[in-house]
């Protein structure tokens, strides 16, 4: 009763929720009726936009049809008919559900293939799933970080790595972006702790840029430091389809490769791929494998599909990032900050939360979509429209972009 006349109620959307919802105690009620006003004031509630999945690259706004720059299928295999083919077969073959942790019951022919193939392409080992490239970061920090080891993390690092580090219960140690010295100062105050890791992303998704891969692998062997490398971004895309560490021949430097297959590959899944003792620790160990149902068939047969193509033919990822270099020098000449961008992830740093919801706006108005992303997912001051191209884009498609971005600058200017 007393929650009812509360006076919040009269001016929220409270009245929508069912009546459960009334039992939460009052000073959480406050808390968290203040935190959502306040998110509101400043433009950083967040709500599912309201997008359905259009044919090809495009997706369907508020019933327009737009380009869609805003994914992570950067070879748009997400709706490729071979993949689709491999994900109704498996299903035919094994059914929807894989029904137990990988470790009971989980498990089926397709699985072991696409771990040893992939194992395969990316020169390793061995290699494992997880049910998302979220869960493979959380389980490789929670198994081989713990009290005993400083975990050197770079400050852009994705949210994945980050809540891993919290679970392990390691001491982090961030360092500033990209910035070596930093990094430098941060491992030699840290010399004589007994277990040391290093992590990071290797394109960083904000961002598009690109870590300093070979210096970070200088540094790790100095210090005796174990290195892994998020590679989510940067697989189907840079060295041949295998990641930056295989573009700058530092495979045999970097001590765990992670992976997903939910981004160029354009299906579902997570993966770690590394020595056979590393990976068969991690099987033991992580948490979010060892204690989640493994992935569906149709995952795995798709998965399958598009590791296939892109080994055998990598050259959409090359024809992607001919195609970011032309966007990304006109976009520069237009006068837009694209930041150290060196990849098909390229951010346009507007400043204020407002002026990036505004410059989406406009773009839906040209028939394109790009995500507005602003804080606490980049820092205060830096919001931004963070367009991902895609290997798939036309030369019509390129021109409709241009096009957009060209007149966006003339009505920010206004
Ligand atoms: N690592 C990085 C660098 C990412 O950007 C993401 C997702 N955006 C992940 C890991 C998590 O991968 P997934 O979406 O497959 O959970």
């Amino acid at each position: 009763e007393s929650y009812f006349s509360c006076s919040a109620f009269k001016t929220s959307f409270y009245f929508l929720l069912p009546d459960f919802v009334f039992m939460i105690p009052k000073s959480f009620y406050r808390r968290i009726e203040g935190e959502l006003t306040e998110l509101e004031k400043s433009s950083l509630l967040r709500t599912v936009p309201e997008v359905d999945f259009g044919a090809d690259k495009e997706l369907v706004f508020k019933g327009k049809r737009l380009l869609n720059l805003a994914s992570n299928d950067y070879l748009g295999l997400s709706k490729d008919q071979s993949l689709a083919t491999a994900a109704i077969k498996a299903v035919e073959q094994y059914g929807c559900g894989s029904a137990a942790s990988r470790l009971v019951t989980g498990n089926f022919r397709l699985y072991d293939e696409l771990e040893r193939e992939l194992a395969a392409f990316k020169e390793q080992e061995d290699s494992m799933l997880f049910t998302s490239g979220y869960a493979a970061n959380l389980a490789i920090m929670d198994s081989f970080a713990g009290r005993r080891t400083v975990v050197f993390s770079d400050k852009l690092n994705h949210a994945s790595i980050l809540d891993g580090i919290r679970m392990s219960g390691a001491r982090q140690v961030r360092y500033r972006h990209n910035d070596i010295a930093h990094l430098k100062k941060r491992m030699e105050a840290s010399k004589d702790a007994d277990e040391k890791l290093l992590v990071t992303d290797t394109i960083f998704s904000m961002d598009g840029d690109l870590a300093y891969l070979e210096e970070i692998a200088d540094l790790c062997d100095f210090y005796d430091t174990m290195l892994v490398v998020d590679e989510a971004h940067a697989e189907g895309v840079f060295g041949s389809g295998k990641g930056i560490a295989h573009e700058r021949g530092l495979v045999r430097r970097v001590d765990l490769h992670m992976g997903a297959f939910s981004k160029g590959f354009g299906s579902l899944g997570g993966a770690v791929s590394g020595r056979k003792d590393l990976i068969s620790y991690l099987r033991n160990k992580g948490r979010s494998f060892v204690f989640s149902t493994a992935l569906s068939p149709a995952v795995i047969g798709a998965n399958l599909a598009a590791l296939r193509m892109v080994a055998e033919d990598p050259s959409r990822g090359d024809k992607l990032l001919h195609m970011s270099r032309d966007v990304k020098t006109y976009l520069e000449s237009c006068g837009f900050d694209c930041g150290q961008s060196e990849s098909q992830i390229i951010p346009v740093i507007l400043g204020d939360n407002e002026t990036a919801l505004t410059a989406r706006d406009r773009l839906i108005e040209a028939g394109i979509y790009a995500a507005a992303i602003r804080p606490p997912t980049v820092p205060e001051g830096t919001a931004r429209l963070r367009l991902s191209l895609r290997a798939d884009l036309t030369e019509v498609d390129l021109q409709k972009i241009k096009a957009a971005f060209g007149g966006l600058k003339a009505e920010l200017e206004k």
